[in-house]
């Protein structure tokens, strides 16, 4: 039943059918990955701070009126989300210099840029998700220019949500990921998740790593800093 419902396996959580054409069931998997996938372990504990923190995120983005495809929490390594058909594109937005901007442009680390700054990536893991331009967007047919617009804007309205939040919690926003999904009807709104997997997250007073960074550099452990950033989102929740 469950692998018959089993749409696609990713390297971070499974997607199922649900019994509702719309809805998918998403569940988090106790396994992190880094150089695509060629760096894989078993996390104890991860699935479910992921799908704990991507929740309060989402919520918190639907109170400020970014359209998601979060439905709801269904378990603590599970939630329910809107079937949308995944564009595919990595979406990043920077606002202080890090990883492979910090590399590819000789920016030191912890450099804050002018203004934010928004990178697409191709989602092909032969290709290695290589970085493009909106001309390449186009040309590949991944998007139209007025989805590419809608995405930019949904970016940098996402941006100033999250850097708002985590403020809050003393963590400082430095770069994050996101994907979005299309609607039948064409809509374009935001969609898989927003986790210290997915963004960079730095300790406003002791600049310590609050994200994924301490695994890709074998830094220690994830589980008890995605449990902070966790503990703070839920001091502030409504
Ligand atoms: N990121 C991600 N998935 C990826 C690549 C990057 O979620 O496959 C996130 C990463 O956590 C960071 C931001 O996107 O918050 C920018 O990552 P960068 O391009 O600097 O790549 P990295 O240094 O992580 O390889």
């Amino acid at each position: 039943m469950e692998t018959e419902n089993l749409l696609y396996e990713g390297k971070a959580k499974k997607l199922f059918k649900t019994n509702e054409p719309n809805v998918l069931r998403v569940e988090y998997l106790d396994q992190t990955t880094a150089l695509n996938g060629a760096k894989k372990d078993i996390v104890t504990g991860k699935a479910s701070l992921n799908n704990q923190i991507t929740a309060l995120v989402f919520e918190r983005l639907t109170h400020e009126g970014i359209q998601n495809h979060f439905i709801k929490k269904k378990s603590k390594n599970e939630q329910l989300v809107e079937a949308v058909e995944i564009v595919q594109l990595e979406v990043v937005i920077r606002n202080v210099s890090a990883g492979s901007f910090a590399k590819r442009l000789a920016i030191a680390e912890g450099t804050p840029l002018a203004f934010p700054i928004i990178e697409f990536y191709y989602k092909d893991d032969a290709l290695d998700d290589p970085l493009i331009n909106e001309d390449h967007i186009k040309i590949l047919q991944i998007a139209t220019e007025d989805e590419i617009k809608t995405i930019k804007m949904q970016t940098y309205k996402i941006n100033e949500a999250l850097i708002k939040l985590f403020k809050k919690i003393g963590i400082c926003l430095i770069d994050f990921k996101i994907e979005f999904g299309r609607r039948d009807d064409g809509t374009i709104l935001l969609a898989d998740e927003i986790t210290p997997d997915t963004c960079r997250l730095w300790d406003e007073k002791t600049g310590d790593r609050l994200d994924k960074d301490l695994y890709r550099k074998n830094l220690g452990d994830i589980v008890p800093v995605y449990q902070e950033v966790l503990e703070r989102l839920e001091k502030i929740a409504d």
